[in-house]
């Protein structure tokens, strides 16, 4: 590679893919990109990067990127000038509320766009229509991370610094693919292990670190809970628990023994499907590690009981005393898309303020009444799944939907566009036509990561800068410029006149971000919330006093395990799980715009030999997937990393209809659909 004094003059920025927040180096020539190379300096990813962060930026000159706003007239979408298009907006919010009141209106905010972009939706939201009715797209993928971390030891956030994680002695990989979705945490998993660290790694699927571990616990879909309780049952049985710890830093252990009474490896064997003596190996390995560690993805959140999966496994690094103390690397979650975290963080929530102060706790909206000089409302809004409900139900008059191809990646699908054309204004913030800007009133173009100024915070809770490194295509603006403007439509002036001065806000209104600032970031590099002094470190390893619930104490929960939402029968013999896969990254509206389409250019169903013999499919078939909910096209692809009984099939290439099969079946705390678990048949022409 070019070293440090060979690399062309570049922009320093965030990675604008997944949760492991890579810095790199943009070399652009003539106002485009020409290279993007990974940071040396890194703070995370110290000088790697994979494919999506290194190649998938074609998508920027695309073509078919947006570069005027699109007004609906007579049935079609024809260009119009911003002022038309803002107006229309307007007009349309008012009448939403003149008719319906301010609940009648609701945005669905983004992980994609800026901490900046996401304080500024949910206090326009707050402040502008007076509504709690903002979610982001973390309601579909970790929202039951952040209320099971907040649960079991106070902060919506992983416990650990990355760093650390990487000097366990035992790492528990729990649904999740790192070396796909993740790859450069996967890599520095990978070399650890190659170091000598013992891997235990439980997902239904072979995934890559699984061809590394001592232990591979393939659980049936949707059996997490009972599995953890196994894993519990064991480190108490073989008396492999931190009992200082338990009786110093935890509460809840009589409930959870009693619970656990029920969980011995052969009855968790038969829930799983997992080997009882496997599961033997795997407790041992992590209760007897000097310094355990979990990592885990959404192969634990994504269910209908996705909070307790959470809290359950929450409950082994509390029994190990594995977590806020030198004694483990505790439980952290790997975030999917580059600001999941931050977009959560900045109160881009119904029921959270930014700094997760609750809408209902009259304190906490006093400190932000205090700063936006407005009273916010004390009831909680809608979450994404019950505004499409109301919308179909004709409550909801307006939706704005900022960078998320809901039709596309939302589970039934056929009943999200139904809903979108429910509600009487849809508006759009899309790079692309995409399938929901396509169900829109109005469709504002706007600037993708690369042309953005702001911040993400990344899975370990690292703020870090994002600076544009192209212009915006033809009239592109960002989501910041974008909310400025409608919010002066309105009437409105919502203060924060940049994003510098949007991040200080937020620290007013979010004490454990008063220490961050722009200026800060650009001195050093990333800075790790909590951090509420601005002279001080911020905290990248949690809870070494004390943990942040209200006694201090972590909390181990004692929820039985309950069956998911969907279980095959005779009709639909076959377990559906989703994923990512390596080229591509979420809908694929930016990966398959460009050379990585030719990395992986069709998308498959995975199942295994035995199914394929039993259903009559050959590799390369063309197969009609069909669930209770809807039908998919995809093609066959024979493979042993599928277990028996269950296929795969990324969510890249929505075309297929694969979100046709998903369920709304939803976490029974949070809402997050359960991708996890559909029932399915297939059949071969
Ligand atoms: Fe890094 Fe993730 Fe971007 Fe890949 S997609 S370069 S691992 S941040």
């Amino acid at each position: 590679g070019l070293t440090s004094a060979h690399r062309p003059a570049a922009i320093r920025t965030t990675c604008g893919y997944c949760g492991v927040g890579c810095a790199l180096d943009v070399v652009t020539a003539g106002g485009e990109v020409t290279a993007v190379l990974p940071a040396r300096d890194g703070p995370v990813n110290r000088g790697h990067a994979c494919v999506k962060g290194r190649f998938a930026h074609g998508y920027l000159t695309s073509p078919e990127r947006l570069t005027r706003p699109l007004l609906r007239r007579d049935g079609g979408l024809e260009p119009v000038s911003w002022e038309e298009a803002l107006g229309h907006v307007a007009r349309g919010l008012r009448a939403a509320v003149a008719d319906g009141g301010a609940d009648a209106v609701a945005a669905i905010s983004s992980a994609r766009a800026t901490n900046e972009e996401n304080y500024l939706v949910q206090k326009f939201m707050r402040t502008a229509i007076g509504t709690n009715n903002v979610d982001n797209c973390s309601r579909l993928c970790h929202s039951p991370s952040a209320a099971g971390l907040t649960a079991s030891f106070g902060l919506s956030g992983g416990t650990d610094c990355f760093d650390d994680v990487e000097r366990s002695d035992c790492v528990l990989v729990v649904g999740a693919n790192p070396v796909e979705a993740h790859p450069v945490v996967g890599a520095r998993l990978l070399q650890r292990v190659l170091r000598g660290a013992r891997l235990v790694v439980a997902d239904p699927r072979a995934v890559g670190l699984a061809l590394h571990a001592d232990v591979h616990l393939r659980p049936r879909p949707g059996t997490n809970v009972a599995l953890f309780h196994g894993l519990a049952h064991l480190l108490l049985a073989e008396g492999l628990a931190d009992e200082n710890f338990l009786r110093e830093r935890a509460t809840g252990l009589p409930e959870l023994i009693a619970l656990l009474d029920d969980y011995p490896p052969h009855r968790v064997a038969e829930i799983t499907g997992v080997p009882a003596e496997d599961l033997v190996a795997a407790a041992r390995l992590y209760g007897r590690a000097r310094q355990p560690a979990i990592v885990y993805g959404l192969g634990v959140t994504e269910h209908l009981h996705g909070t307790d999966g959470v809290r359950s496994l929450a409950n082994l690094a509390i029994l190990r005393g594995a977590v806020g103390t030198d004694r483990g690397y505790g439980v952290n979650p790997l975030r999917g898309q580059n600001n999941v975290q931050g977009a959560s963080d900045m109160g881009a929530l119904p029921d959270l303020l930014p700094g997760y102060g609750k809408v209902t706790d009259p304190t906490a909206r006093a400190r932000a009444e205090a700063v936006w000089g407005v009273p916010v409302p004390g009831r909680p809004g809608l979450r994404i799944p019950e505004m499409f409900a109301a919308a179909r139900a004709g409550g909801l008059r307006a939706l704005w939907v900022i960078g998320e191809d809901v039709c596309a990646t939302d589970p039934d699908s056929d009943r999200v566009a139904a809903a979108l054309d429910a509600c009487p204004l849809v508006v759009c913030n899309e790079l692309f036509l995409s399938e929901t800007a396509r169900h829109a009133d109005v469709v504002l173009p706007v600037t993708s990561w690369l042309e953005k100024d702001g911040t993400f915070v990344n899975f370990d809770r690292r703020f870090q800068r994002v600076r544009p490194a192209v212009p915006p295509p033809g009239e592109a603006r960002s989501d910041f410029d974008v909310v400025h403007a409608l919010a002066d439509a309105m009437g409105t002036d919502l203060g924060c006149p940049t994003p510098a001065d949007t991040l200080a806000e937020c620290g007013q209104v979010a004490p454990v971000f008063a220490g961050l600032s722009h200026d800060r970031l650009d001195r050093e590099g990333a800075v790790p919330w909590p951090c509420p002094d601005p002279g001080r470190p911020g905290k990248a390893k949690l809870y070494e006093e004390r943990f942040a619930t209200p006694d201090g104490r972590a909390h181990l929960t004692a929820a039985p395990y309950l069956p998911p939402g969907e279980q095959p029968d005779d009709a639909y013999p076959l377990v559906l799980v989703t994923g990512r896969r390596w080229a591509h990254y979420n809908s694929g509206s930016m990966t398959r715009r460009g050379g990585n389409l030719a990395l992986d250019p069709v998308d498959f169903l995975d199942l295994h030999p035995d199914d394929a013999l039993r259903y009559g499919v050959r590799d390369g078939a063309r197969l009609t997937v069909e669930s209770r909910h809807g039908q998919a096209r995809l093609v066959a692809r024979i493979s042993e990393q599928t277990a028996p009984g269950q296929v795969f099939c990324s969510f890249h290439f929505p075309s297929n209809g694969v979100n046709r099969l998903t369920s709304d079946h939803g976490d029974t705390v949070t809402s997050c659909p359960e991708y996890k678990v559909t029932a399915v048949r297939v059949s071969a022409p």
